[in-house]
């Protein structure tokens, strides 16, 4: 599970550069420019870490940091203040709302990931999905077991992360260099075709027991689909 940072922020240039920045370190970002629906969707996402811009319209990133520090069910979630303002007493008026850092703007991108990276250590971990299901398809991620319909698939563990990603989001195409981002990681060299052979491997496994629904989409990837279409 991806950790979510929630920006709070109606600078649209400044939170484009942050989801930019912030996705590209493999974080989850939602960011909500509006004050008033801020605690709401903190409420609704629980985010790891919360990224608060002091300027707000409506409700100030004080007051809703002071709401959030209110609420049980999130008050534990770390906020990093982000201000136009350097001033030493608005640092402090920051921090006795209840901030866990504060970051004074313009701020180097490296050092707010480092200041995010510092939050999330004491960050509750994300709580993890029990179950994924594509039709019959069923993914118990907990026991790391995958079923279709009753029978059980027994995978292997890059099929089993595969399917995993394709079955997060249905109908979306996921590009070769994505999985291979994603499922085997950064510092691993493979080849695009890497994914091609155990993308087979994982279509053997499933379809003997039902229809093939992973799509080939020529020259962009695949997808977990209903249209159990090929183009191989
Ligand atoms: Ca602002």
């Amino acid at each position: 599970m991806k950790h979510l940072v929630m920006i709070i922020e109606d600078e649209e240039s400044l939170a484009l550069m942050l989801r930019y920045n912030l996705e590209k370190e493999g974080y989850e970002v939602y960011v909500e420019p509006r004050g008033s629906k801020a605690l709401a969707e903190v409420e609704r996402r629980r985010p790891s870490v919360i990224l608060l811009d002091w300027m707000l319209p409506e409700l100030s990133g004080v007051d809703i940091c002071k709401l959030i520090r209110a609420k049980p069910d999130i008050k534990n979630i770390p906020v990093i203040m982000l201000t136009a303002k350097g001033e030493e007493e608005d640092k402090v008026k920051g921090l006795s709302a209840g901030a866990d850092d504060y970051v004074t703007k313009p701020f180097s991108v490296p050092e707010l990931l480092a200041r995010v990276k510092t939050q999330l250590r004491r960050a509750p971990e994300p709580l993890a999905e029990k179950e994924l299901v594509f039709k019959d398809i069923r993914m118990d991620l907990s026991e790391k077991k995958v079923f279709r319909g009753e029978t059980y698939i027994h995978l292997g563990p890059t099929e089993f992360r595969l399917l995993k990603m394709l079955m997060e989001t249905p109908g979306k195409v996921f590009s070769r260099e994505y999985l291979l981002k994603n499922v085997w990681g950064d510092n691993i060299y493979v080849e695009s075709r890497t994914v091609d052979v155990h993308i087979r491997r994982l279509r053997k496994s499933l379809n003997e027991y039902g229809a093939d629904y992973i799509r080939t989409v020529r020259a962009s990837g695949y997808a977990i689909d209903v249209t159990p279409q090929t183009e191989e």
